[in-house]
């Protein structure tokens, strides 16, 4: 026991003496769900273990250099973090019949040891290669959508909730739970079974907003993907509002069982225990972060999904503002000096559209990317293809060629060549929703022949992303 002991104190000091050195980093990835988190951790990962031979990585300096020796997965230490399913996630896109693994479900981690050959004369002759540890953390952007909850009581996230209601027929969706919470008395004692069956409407109510409405601003951002607190009592409580029923001064002198004190103390329980404490255990730790954003699906789905999703951006930025009188400044002391930020899926257009594509994300995250740049934060933009599943070509259109796309369609596996359309490079106005000049399907990962299956997944601008975020470790 003593040892075991003796061995994690070591090894954490070890850690302490390499993050000191730089030689450790701490690299996070987020992104709204079915951003690509998952795709871009298992291509990413592949590439690094391929190793310095078989790399496709020449944007990466490093691996271009030929300074790049090599990867290794190492054991996690982070006993409590649960792991990120690689081995899994990789069996489903280099199967016979690839498929797209599990989605992001919660936070998970997963630890590589890089090797390479430092660049300076000086540092090679004292060690003629260098180590650096990578962690790579994978978490739902959802759950930074809670960052505001902590400036508010339960009260005053109740009343916002009642003006989000008139949103984008959130209310209409809402019925059901907005007709059984009409029935329930804050004043009596507190019932758990009702309660419980409330919590579960307004869970399907949140589920419904996502999948039916294509939003993401959700909150709280833990009830649609709750990771391990799945079925806990500090999920089980959803915003008071019915306030037009009765005075919020009054609600405020509830009994202490009552229903309205113990929906308020889980909220409060929710602030301290699970958003709070989740910034505390990880986010304060990160030393380099990827907010990858799907920009496509929502101009697919249509203005109210762009615009909400906008939304969701901006607020998921407001944890990059260390601005001296932010919140997050006040409340913790993050360590994220880069912020890379990727429009994922490059490959579902043509090779021409990849610019727009750019640009319609650096116009989407504008805002926030200003102040993440004033906090001193470093930030890059890049759009990408973690797993390319698409062959860019030309096809014949009444005697004229057109750029078009090539891969296997989702739905039924068959071969199709496509043009999905124009991406525009600014954010879209009312003519384009009206025109709606764009569209696309999914794709399936591309199939490998049995020789490429030891070769890394076909990428786009994965190594820029390397680059952006690790190349200056690697000096
Ligand atoms: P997560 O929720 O952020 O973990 O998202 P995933 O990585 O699971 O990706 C969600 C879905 O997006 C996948 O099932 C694929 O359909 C699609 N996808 C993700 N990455 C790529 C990519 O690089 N290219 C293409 N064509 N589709 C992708």
């Amino acid at each position: 026991m003593a040892k075991h002991v003796l061995k994690q104190v070591k090894s954490g000091a070890k850690d302490i003496l390499n993050r000191s050195l730089d030689r450790h980093v701490r690299l996070a990835v987020t992104g709204l769900s079915r951003a690509g988190k998952t795709a871009f951790i298992t291509s990413l990962v592949d590439h690094l273990l391929q190793g310095p031979v078989q790399h496709q990585l020449p944007l990466w300096q490093v691996a271009r250099e030929g300074r790049f020796l090599g990867a290794q997965r190492m054991p996690q230490v982070n006993f409590h973090v649960p792991s990120f399913d690689y081995d899994n996630a990789k069996k489903a896109l280099k199967a016979p019949q690839p498929f797209w693994p599990e989605s992001t479900q919660g936070v998970s981690e997963i630890r590589l040891k890089l090797k390479y050959q430092p660049k300076s004369v000086l540092w090679r002759n004292i060690n003629h290669s260098a180590e650096m540890t990578l962690d790579i953390v994978d978490y739902p952007g959802e759950w930074l959508l809670d960052l505001p909850l902590l400036s508010l009581d339960y009260l005053s996230w109740s009343e916002q909730i009642v003006a989000s209601l008139e949103q984008n027929g959130r209310a209409q969706l809402a019925q059901s739970w907005l007709n059984s919470g009409a029935q329930l008395d804050p004043f009596a004692p507190a019932d758990e079974a009702l309660l419980n069956d409330i919590v579960l409407q307004y869970t399907d109510y949140l589920h419904a907003s996502k999948d039916t409405l294509g939003l993401h601003h959700i909150q709280p951002g833990r009830f649609v993907l709750p990771g391990e607190l799945k079925g806990a009592p500090v999920l089980a409580f959803f915003p008071f509002v019915w306030l037009q029923n009765t005075p919020q001064e009054e609600l405020k002198k509830a009994g202490k069982d009552s229903n309205f004190a113990l929906l308020n103390a889980r909220f409060e329980y929710y602030k301290k225990h699970v958003v709070k404490q989740f910034y505390q255990q990880h986010f304060v730790k990160f030393d380099r972060q990827i907010v990858l954003l799907d920009c496509l699906t929502p101009l697919n789905e249509g203005k109210q999904s762009f615009v909400d999703m906008q939304t969701a951006i901006n607020q998921i930025l407001q944890s990059f503002h260390y601005g001296r009188s932010s919140l997050m400044k006040r409340l913790f002391s993050p360590a994220i000096d880069k912020l890379v930020f990727a429009a994922t899926k490059a490959d579902h257009v043509t090779p021409d559209q990849h610019e727009n594509l750019l640009t319609l994300m650096s116009n989407l995250v504008c805002e926030g990317q200003k102040q993440v740049a004033f906090s001193g934060i470093e930030t890059h933009s890049l759009a990408l293809a973690a797993v390319k599943t698409s062959q860019a070509g030309h096809v014949d259109f009444q005697g004229q060629a057109h750029p078009a796309l090539t891969a296997r369609q989702s739905s039924d596996g068959e071969s199709v060549s496509l043009f999905p359309g124009e991406v525009p490079a600014h954010l879209p106005n009312d003519d384009f929703w009206q025109g709606q000049g764009f569209e696309f399907v999914d794709f399936l990962p591309p199939i490998q022949t049995s020789a490429d299956s030891l070769t890394p997944l076909p990428h786009i601008r994965l190594d820029l992303a390397l680059e952006h975020l690790l190349g200056d470790k690697l000096l």
